[in-house]
């Protein structure tokens, strides 16, 4: 057993492979676990202990907290954690979350999120003002992390309008300020998936994924005679996601756009970028990678790399996923006792 530090995440997104990168460090486990998963969890040995709960967000009462606390609980913060709640029940949580809970609000919050790529130097797509603005293709994306649903493509104001009155019609958004408008960017989808550890100021490229979205990647398997005549907004909900490699002379590039976020993170929102994070983007005709969306804590696309990932490989001479590397973060900092650097 490492410590006595209980390593601790919500029963979703990349879960399995938190806990599993946690016993495979020495550490104890518990799973905060909606009733209706437990059969699921308790399938799997690496998991010590289950917390059950009706809904996620009894996290934030006071019986949940104080069996975390008593565990000695780090909390590891995931996509589910985001959207389940908002950022400040997230930042009013006093059982110690790993990384930088204050960051998460940057991610939530589509305005923070642009100045973060923007003094980060990232060469983002334009976002618009208005619907008055359209020209060419831009995507209505939702705020907060919506996982891609009720997202669509539009080219004209009218076009917009039209689908925006479908979906407020549907229930799924209010009105315009629902709405945050982007400039499409063309290109092959990569998710970036970094470490980086504060501990000795260093930067790690871990993997990358692409991500399988319903209904949009299904769109290429029906004719464009049919496509016509559906009526229907396709959407961009993730299902799942797929190993990449990229060209090796991209990797340079990549480091310094992961140094770069890193460098602004730590300028902008005290302490920094600490742990997991992922840049979110397309490689044009000249594999120059255009960033929309970033993730300021681990992403589910690592989830393909639990024994380690093509790049993880250059720099462990073991299977090292990205929970696992999480697990190792806490294990050195406790030794060195420098836990609270790596915890918010
Ligand atoms: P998540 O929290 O799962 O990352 P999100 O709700 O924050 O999702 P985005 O990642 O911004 O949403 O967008 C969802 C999907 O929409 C992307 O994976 C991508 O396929 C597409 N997308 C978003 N912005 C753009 C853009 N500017 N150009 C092209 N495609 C985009």
């Amino acid at each position: 057993m490492c410590g006595m530090t209980t390593i601790s995440t919500l029963g979703s997104h990349c879960a399995l492979q938190v806990l599993k990168g946690a016993k495979d460090e020495g550490f104890d486990t518990l799973l905060v676990c909606e009733k209706k998963r437990e059969r699921l969890y308790r399938r799997f040995s690496f998991i010590d202990d289950l917390v059950l709960v009706d809904s996620f967000k009894e996290i934030l009462e006071p019986k949940t907290r104080s069996r975390l606390k008593e565990r000695q609980a780090v909390i590891i913060p995931h996509g589910t954690l985001i959207s389940q709640m908002d950022s400040s029940q997230i930042e009013s949580l006093d059982v110690p979350i790993f990384g930088n809970k204050w960051i998460l609000r940057w991610e939530s919050d589509r305005n923070m999120k642009e100045k973060l790529m923007v003094e980060s130097s990232l060469h983002i797509p334009r976002s618009l003002a208005s619907p008055s603005d359209i020209v060419g293709l831009v995507i209505a994306k939702r705020h907060g992390a919506a996982g891609g649903k009720g997202y669509f493509l539009a080219t004209s104001k009218s076009d917009y309008e039209e689908k925006r009155d479908k979906l407020i019609v549907q229930g799924i958004i209010k009105g315009d300020a629902d709405l945050y408008l982007q400039e499409y960017a063309f290109g092959v989808s990569a998710y970036l998936q970094y470490f980086y550890s504060p501990l000795d100021d260093k930067l790690e490229f871990f993997g990358v994924d692409r991500r399988y979205e319903s209904d949009i990647d299904g769109l290429g398997r029906i004719p464009s005679k049919e496509q016509i005549g559906i009526d229907k907004i396709p959407s961009f909900n993730v299902v799942g996601n797929s190993p990449l490699v990229l060209r090796e002379s991209l990797l340079d590039e990549v480091y310094s756009m992961g140094e770069r976020f890193v460098e602004a993170a730590r300028r902008l929102v005290s302490p920094g970028m600490n742990g997991p994070f992922c840049l979110e983007g397309v490689y044009d005709e000249n594999a120059k990678f255009t960033t929309f969306e970033f993730s300021s804590r681990i992403v589910a696309g690592t989830n393909l790399y639990v024994e380690g990932s093509p790049y993880s490989a250059f720099l462990y001479n073991e299977p090292m996923s990205m929970g696992r590397r999480i697990a190792r973060e806490i294990k050195n900092a406790e030794k060195e006792g420098r836990l609270q650097q790596v915890v918010t």
